[in-house]
């Protein structure tokens, strides 16, 4: 036998008791007539205690103890003189009478604590070590959790979890595939999938109407920060239901993670349209745990006229449209802080050319950085429709409709920032809906599905799919949190001239979708019942919920931002035999 207790199991109840004890040596400190060593495992630390006088033998053993040894030991359960409140098991120790040495360990090449020395490269290249450390297993364990809860609550409402494959077909849509060569097919390739879409919809066809998978996908895209290219999500189908029926269903899912995770009620779940989330957020994906909403004060597409023409003004003159925040309390902000206001927005990634301020001042007037064209009674006006107090600070863009309105998003949330708004632990769910159904891209000249080929147009613009496409909405929706996209769904399309008609839209002839989709479009003339579905980004929810930015602290062994494994040297050669096996030209072989 290798233990009796967990190092996180024992309290002062257990003093007086003989325990074996088996761990990581996470740190010995010899104190001359005593030597403490603190073990370690997966549930916690409990301190070792071995006296030179009793037990001179064992003690000078203990001292040669080094860092993350394995190590078992047998010893009576005392309370300690100095009790440590920060550990759950800090009213105790352990005399120990006997020790054996499992397993030596190389020194490791970073401290295995709560916090690390290690670079991030480094601990990623001994990730094993790394997740030993207390916050990633606190991680690891939140994970699990979510995933058991996750498949605990669907199941009980009748959901079946059903496993779609990983081999699967290359289709034109979506991010770029991942593809396997097929050894037995010459020339041909299998596609790891971007989701399961298509297969949760035969499954629908099949009759399991209630579909659910804790499923791995692959995105070979660009690598941007905080993204991998196997991700997880919680990917769910139903039929027969109304976009209401699964908003309603996965809305009881988001407030059931919560409460159970993190012990929060979080009520009705708001809703927006994404025409409403553009015009008062600049966002498809608003962070709502602070409200600062754009207002307009000139709009060419709206009608908005509340700047008077002829100041001279060039800036307002010219612009499509101006619209601002109202920072509540900000007025104050000193000249150093504006300038670096206006230095966040001219930032290449953001692109402003400049930012417009007010200052309404506590004794009601107005100082602001265009006072040269315009008088106290115009920022007045402004300030009225803004709706701002004095010690407000009004920060005004102006420019092109689409380009301004992302720019005050940025803006917006640097403030919301600043002003300490977006609180980690404050969880603002947020439903937005009515998405258009395509988006046009100048560069290839064609439309492209906004969610994807297999959603739903709204019932009431399916007359205007082929005249009108820019003003078609999806019967499609987005769950939101914290100014992060977390799931994303659609009511599908079930009949085939439907889907023929979206295929046609986005530039596929006909003989194209009938190659790369024929299988659908077929199962829809075998009586495909009415159905939508969603599917949750699961390290995402995941990171939210533990309070983090990064995805990557809650996967256990996620690639690199080069998206590279550097722990199995992964993406790596194969040998020649493969490549033959594979009927592959080795790259080496074409050049020389
Ligand atoms: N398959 C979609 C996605 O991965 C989600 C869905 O529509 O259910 O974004």
């Amino acid at each position: 036998m290798y233990r009796t207790h967990t190092c996180g199991e024992l309290r002062i109840e257990h003093v007086g008791k003989i325990v074996l004890l088996s761990g990581w040596v996470q740190r010995t400190r010899d104190l001359g007539g005593m030597t403490f060593v603190d073990l370690r495992d997966r549930y916690g630390i409990t301190q070792l205690t071995f006296s030179m006088d009793e037990q001179p033998e064992l003690c000078r053993q203990a001292r040669g103890l080094g860092r993350e040894y394995v190590i078992q030991v047998e010893g009576v359960v005392s309370e300690r003189s100095n009790k440590n409140k920060q550990i759950s098991t800090g009213d105790i120790e352990i005399n120990v009478s006997k020790l054996s040495i499992l397993n030596a360990s190389q020194t490791p090449p970073f401290t295995i604590e709560e916090e690390s020395d290690g670079g991030d490269e480094l601990r990623m290249k001994y990730r094993y070590l790394d997740l030993r450390r207390p916050p990633l297993r606190e991680n690891m364990i939140l994970r699990h959790k979510t995933a058991l809860i996750t498949r605990n609550y669907l199941s009980a409402l009748g959901f079946m979890e059903i496993e779609t494959p990983f081999l699967i077909k290359s289709t034109p849509e979506g991010a770029r595939d991942f593809v396997v060569p097929s050894r037995m097919h010459p020339s041909e390739f299998y596609a790891l999938p971007q989701s399961p879409q298509t297969f949760k919809q035969l499954l629908m066809v099949s009759g399991y109407d209630r579909y659910f998978q804790i499923v791995r996908c692959f995105r070979d895209e660009d690598l941007r920060a905080d993204r991998q290219p196997e991700f997880t999500q919680i990917d769910c189908e139903m039929s027969f239901v109304t976009r209401e029926d699964v908003l309603n269903t996965f809305e009881g899912l988001a407030k059931h993670i919560l409460r159970e995770i993190k012990g929060i009620e979080i009520g009705q779940i708001p809703q927006m349209t994404y025409d409403d989330a553009m015009r008062y957020y600049g966002s498809d994906k608003p962070d709502i745990r602070f409200d600062m909403k754009f207002v307009t004060l000139q709009s060419t597409q709206e009608s908005i006229h509340l700047i008077r023409g002829g100041h001279g003004f060039k800036v307002f003159d010219e612009a499509e449209l101006i619209v601002g925040i109202c920072a509540q309390g900000a007025a104050d902000y000193t000249r150093k802080q504006l300038d670096e206001l206006t230095e966040f927005v001219k930032r290449p990634q953001i692109g402003a050319t400049g930012l417009i301020y007010v200052r309404c001042t506590a004794d009601g007037t107005f100082k602001s950085s265009v006072d040269k064209f315009f008088d106290t009674e115009e920022l007045g006006n402004w300030a009225q429709h803004f709706d701002a107090k004095p010690g407000d600070l009004l920060l005004i863009m102006a420019g092109k409709h689409e380009k301004t309105r992302k720019q005050l998003n940025e803006l917006r949330l640097e403030m919301g920032t600043r002003l300490g708004l977006r609180k980690k632990d404050d969880y603002r769910f947020l439903w937005v809906l009515d998405f258009p159904m395509f988006e046009f891209n100048e560069e290839d000249k064609r439309w492209y599905a906004m969610h994807h080929p297999f959603t739903s147009p709204k019932q009431t613009d399916i007359n205007a799919l082929c005249k009108n496409p820019e003003h078609v909405k999806a019967n499609a929706y987005d769950l939101v949190l914290n100014g992060t996209e977390i799931a994303g769904g659609s009511i599908r399309i079930h009949n085939k001239p439907l889907q023929e008609a979206v295929f046609n839209i986005l530039g596929f002839s006909p003989e194209e979708a009938s190659e790369k989709f024929g299988f659908l479009m077929t199962a829809f003339e075998y009586g495909a019942p009415p159905h939508g579905g969603i599917a949750f980004g699961f390290d995402r929810l995941c990171a939210l919920l533990g309070g983090s930015d990064s995805i990557r602290d809650f996967i256990a062994f996620p690639k690199n931002n080069a998206g590279r494994d550097t722990m199995i040297n992964s993406p790596s050669g194969i040998d020649k035999q493969q490549w033959n096996e594979l009927h592959i030209q080795h790259q080496k072989h074409i050049s020389s």
